[in-house]
Parts: structure tokens; sequence; C-alpha cells
């Protein structure tokens, strides 16, 4: 039998925090306790510079639910994404141990760096359905063509794609401690929150959730070193995403849009959203630019044609790359075989590198920390 949301605070009541000795769930840092078929999942706020010192607060918190009847599975992480409600405890940084990831004068950020990943990049979409998953994927396949190391992490929580669309179906194993193991997608290391539950499953997260779960699939997983950590996003640009892309330390994003110019607002929209979080814009992504018919071979602009690059131009931030409406992209990435990876010397895989080439080169070039702040109005 599951246990209840009553049980978990009641097991949690002897938890305290190091500094003051006060109980974790008197102390107003504990998220909304969620149980979800059998698993537990909360988060406790900390202010960055807490990190280790809150640590073993989080393993009592996790053990003292795990004791309870039937041993349920736990997921507890730290958040520096709200606000610590009260006094921080008394370990200062140094003490923790915890390096200044970024040279001084670049934004300061709010979450410490992932240990052996040099750049983390997010795809973001200012709405869905735009191929955003489509282009995370391939991108991270073209940036591993590159001979890179990569991974891929599929923040898209409410609708995870990274397993359909790398074909990938079994379960990451969980290494010493509670660190899981990504799966291999034809060289690129994959974490999909799809991977912990049954596919058709509706994901019904709450607010706080939301960071946990996505804090814990940066952290708790053995990345090992990686040249780029591509980050999936969630679609949109609410409260989630900005909330994730804050608490995420991001070297860049690339915006994916399609030429339609409703699409296009919402891509500006995404653009400033990451204005807004300091974040600077790897560039933007045109995705169905052109349609090749099978048939005839006749290229036609379904959705127009054009409008990203100019949107690029106006915005001051780079165009990366145009990506054409294509039968074969949509079959292998529905098919689990895509197309960067089964056909690497195709158009198709051509254009995902082009696009990887320019991304590497910023980040590879430190640019990424210089790009210009963009004003939009
Ligand atoms: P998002 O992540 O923005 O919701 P997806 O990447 O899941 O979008 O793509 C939505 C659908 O469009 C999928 O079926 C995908 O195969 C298809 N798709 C994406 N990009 C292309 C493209 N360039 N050509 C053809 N189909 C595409």
């Amino acid at each position: 039998m599951s246990v209840t949301r009553e049980q978990v605070l009641q097991a949690l009541t002897p938890v305290r925090l190091p500094a003051s000795g006060g109980s974790l769930v008197a102390s107003g840092r504990l998220s909304d306790v969620v149980v979800n078929d059998g698993r537990v999942m909360f988060s406790i706020a900390i202010d960055p510079t807490e990190a280790q010192a809150m640590e073993p607060v989080r393993a009592a918190a996790e053990a003292a639910v795990k004791a309870l009847p039937g041993g349920p599975q736990v997921f507890a992480s730290l958040t520096a994404d709200r606000p610590v409600p009260k006094g921080p405890v008394t370990e200062t940084p140094a003490r923790a141990g915890i390096q200044p990831g970024r040279p001084a004068g670049a934004p300061q950020p709010k979450a410490q760096g992932i240990p052996g990943v040099k750049h983390v990049i997010a795809v973001a979409s200012g709405k869905g359905g735009v191929g955003k998953s489509t282009t995370s994927c391939n991108l991270a396949l073209a940036l591993r063509s590159l001979g890179l190391s990569v991974g891929i992490l599929d923040a898209d929580i409410y609708g995870p794609s990274m397993p359909k669309l790398f074909g990938l179906h079994g379960k990451p194993r969980v290494l010493s401690g509670r660190i899981l193991e990504p799966l291999d997608g034809y060289g690129v290391k994959v974490m999909s929150i799809g991977f912990m539950v049954e596919e058709e499953t509706p994901m019904i997260w709450r607010g706080p959730m939301v960071m946990s779960a996505i804090t814990q699939m940066l952290r708790e997983v053995a990345w090992g070193e990686l040249d780029v950590l591509v980050v999936d996003m969630p679609p949109g640009t609410g409260d989630a995403q900005l909330t994730m892309a804050q608490a995420t330390p991001l070297a860049g994003a690339v915006i994916v849009s399609t030429p339609q110019d409703l699409a296009l607002i919402d891509a500006r929209r995404g653009v400033a959203m990451f204005r807004r979080t300091e974040i600077p814009i790897l560039g933007i992504v045109e995705n169905m630019a052109t349609f090749v018919c099978p048939n005839c071979g006749t290229t036609s602009h379904i959705f127009g044609h054009g409008g990203a690059r100019k949107e690029a131009d106006r915005l001051g931030v780079p165009f990366l790359g145009e990506v054409p409406l294509d039968m074969t992209i949509r079959e292998t990435s529905d098919g689990g075989r895509p197309v960067t990876a089964i056909d690497p010397d195709g158009v198709h895989a051509q254009v995902y590198r082009g696009i990887a080439e320019k991304v590497w080169a910023t980040l590879a070039g430190g640019r990424a920390r210089v790009a210009p702040r963009i004003v939009f109005e």
C-alpha cells in the first residue's frame, strides 16, 4: 500500500537543520510533498551557497521517508530556486567548497555548474509543435559528429520525447548512491523523465516538483566529461520555463521557430525570456522552412520563407540555419532513427551539422558570454 502525505510529513518531523537545530518541516523550506504511484517527491529550498551544508539534511530526509513501510522510492532534491524563508545555515561559500563558475563580470549564476560538463545549452521555442525536440535531438547528434562528447537532457517533462526520438526504452541503471546512468543514443548520453515513467502515463506536475525533477536530472546523473549538454526545454515562455532557465547554468540558448508570423511572435517571446535571465542567445533555427515535394521535387514555402532570418537580423542574434519540412525528418524522428545518426552524409545531416558548427564556434570561442544584450520592445 502506498504511503500517505501525512506519513511522509511525520517521518520528516525529526529531520533538523544544521545551524539552527530547528525542524525542517517547520522551517518553511520544504516544498509540497507529492505522493504519486508509490513515489514520494519533495524539494528543500536552499541558498546556492548552502548546497554542501544542506546535503546531509536532504540525505537524512530521504532516508527517513525511505524507512517508511514498503520502502517507497524517494526523489528528494535541494533547490536554489525558491526564496529561503529563514536565515542561511552558517557555512560560508568558501568553507562549503563552492567555486565561482564564471569569470568576474559575467552575470551572476543562480545555480552551480555541473561537474565535468563544459557547456550547458538550452533549446527552446515560444510554443509547442515547432520541432524543438527534433532539433534538439539532431543538434546533439550533429555536435557528436563534430567529435565532441555530448549529452541531452529532456527537460520537456510534460511531454518527454527523447525516448521516442532516440528509440530508447530501457530504464536508467542506478549507480552507487542515487546517481542515474544516462542511456546511450547513437553515442549521445540521454536522460529523460520518460525513462522513469510508463509510456502513456499522464504526467501531472505541481510547481515545485517541476524544479525538483529537473534539478535531479541535471545533477544526479552520471554525465561524466561532456563538451556540451543540450537541454530540451519545455515549450512556452511561462514561469516554468523562466524558472528552469534560471536554475540551470546555461551558456546560451538556441531558439527554434517555424516561419509563420505567429510562431515568430512566440519566438520573440522566447528571445525576450532569455534576455530577462541574461542568458545569451546562440541563435535562431528556422524549422520547416521549405517543403520539397517527394514526388516532383518542387520546392514550396508552405509557411512563408525567410522570416526567421529577418527576425534574427532585427534582434541582432545569429541565424543558425534553415531545416526543411521533410517527410524523411518526420519519419526518422518518429521512428527513433534520427536522420543525423542514420544518414550522416545526407542533406539533412549537413544542415544540422552546419547549425552545430555555428553553435560550437560560439561556445568554444567564449563568445557566448559576451553576446550582446538584446533590446526587445
Ligand atoms: P516540439 O518539440 O516543438 O513540440 P517536435 O520536435 O516534437 O516539436 O515535432 C513535432 C512534429 O513535427 C513531430 O512529429 C516531428 O517529427 C515533426 N517535425 C519536426 N521537424 C520537422 C521537419 N523539419 N520536417 C518534418 N517534420 C518535422
